[in-house]
C-alpha cells in the first residue's frame, strides 16, 4: 500500500516529487485565522500571547507552534480558529456579496463554514449540515463558540437537504475523500491506502455533487473541494460533473 502511495504522489508531484518527500518528512505547519466578526486583525492580535507569524497566502491566517492554543483566551472567547492554511483557502474563492443563502453539506469541524460566515452579511444564512452526529456536536460547539447566530446546524443525509432543492445561492461541498492531503496528521492513511477506497470516495462524492446542483438555484455557485490529490476524486470528478451539467 505504501509503495502505492509514493508511486501515485510521483504522477502528481512530477519534478516537485523530491520536494513533496522532503514537505511530509518536517513537522505540520499549524496555522489560525482570525474571527473578524469579533474585531480587527490589528485588535485581536494585540490580545494574542504566544508567538505567530503572518501567512503569504491569507492574509487572515497566521502560523504558529504553540502546543497549547486551544487552552489560551483568544480560542476560548472564538477570537481565532485553528486550521491549516490549504484548508483556509477555498472559502476565500465565491463572492458572497449578494449571497443570502448558504448550505454547507459536509460541515463538521466547520472550518470552511466559518471561513464563510466570516465573510457573509449578517442577514444572510448558512445552514451547516453534518452527516455524523458526534461530528455535528462538534461543529455546534465551535460555531457557538465563534458566535455566529446566522447559521443553523443541521444532522441529515445530504438527499434530506433537498427541501431546500433549486433555492441556494451557494453550495460548499468539502467532501469526505481519501486524505492524501492529510497524511501529517494521520499518517495510518498511507499504510491503510488502496486504489478501492479511493473509487469509493469518488463515487460517492459524484453522488453529493448531484445533490448539490439540485440545491443551487438559478446562477447559485458552488464550491467543491478535497484533501486529496487523487484525479479520480478531482480533476476527472469535476471534468466529469462539468460534461453532466454544462451550466
Ligand atoms: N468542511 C469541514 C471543515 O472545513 O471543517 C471538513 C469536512 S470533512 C472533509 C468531510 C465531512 O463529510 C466529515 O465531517 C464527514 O463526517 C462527512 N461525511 C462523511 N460521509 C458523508 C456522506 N456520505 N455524506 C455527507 N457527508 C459525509
Amino acid at each position: 500500500m505504501e509503495i502505492l502511495f509514493y508511486e501515485r504522489l510521483k504522477t502528481y508531484f512530477k519534478d516537485d516529487y523530491e520536494l513533496a518527500i522532503k514537505n511530509l518528512e518536517g513537522p505540520l505547519k499549524t496555522s489560525f485565522f482570525i474571527n473578524n466578526k469579533k474585531g480587527s486583525n490589528e485588535d485581536i492580535l494585540s490580545l494574542i500571547d504566544f508567538p505567530y507569524r503572518v501567512s503569504d497566502y491569507n492574509i487572515h491566517s497566521y502560523f504558529y507552534t504553540y502546543s497549547g492554543i486551544g487552552k489560551t483566551k483568544a480560542y476560548e472567547l472564538g477570537l481565532i480558529y485553528p486550521q491549516e492554511l490549504s484548508a483556509s483557502l477555498p472559502a476565500l474563492i465565491p463572492d458572497v456579496k449578494d449571497v443570502k443563502l448558504v448550505v454547507d453539506m459536509a460541515a463538521s469541524p466547520g472550518g470552511k463554514s466559518i471561513n464563510i460566515l466570516n465573510r457573509l452579511s449578517d442577514d444572510a444564512l448558512l445552514i451547516a449540515n453534518e452527516i455524523d452526529y458526534k461530528r455535528a456536536q462538534v461543529l455546534v460547539s465551535n460555531l457557538e463558540r465563534l458566535g455566529f447566530d446566522n447559521v443553523i446546524v443541521t444532522n441529515k443525509e445530504t438527499s434530506d437537504l433537498l427541501n431546500l432543492e433549486g433555492q441556494v445561492d451557494l453550495v460548499i461541498l468539502d467532501a469526505p475523500c481519501s486524505g492524501e492531503g492529510m497524511v501529517k496528521k494521520y499518517p495510518e492513511i498511507i499504510s491503510d491506502y488502496n486504489i478501492a477506497n479511493i473509487n469509493l470516495c469518488a463515487r460517492r462524492q459524484s453522488e453529493l455533487l448531484e445533490v448539490a446542483y439540485r440545491l443551487l438555484k438559478k446562477d447559485g455557485h458552488l464550491l467543491y473541494s478535497t484533501c486529496t490529490y487523487a484525479f479520480e476524486e478531482d480533476e476527472n470528478q469535476i471534468e466529469d460533473f462539468v460534461d453532466k451539467h454544462q451550466d
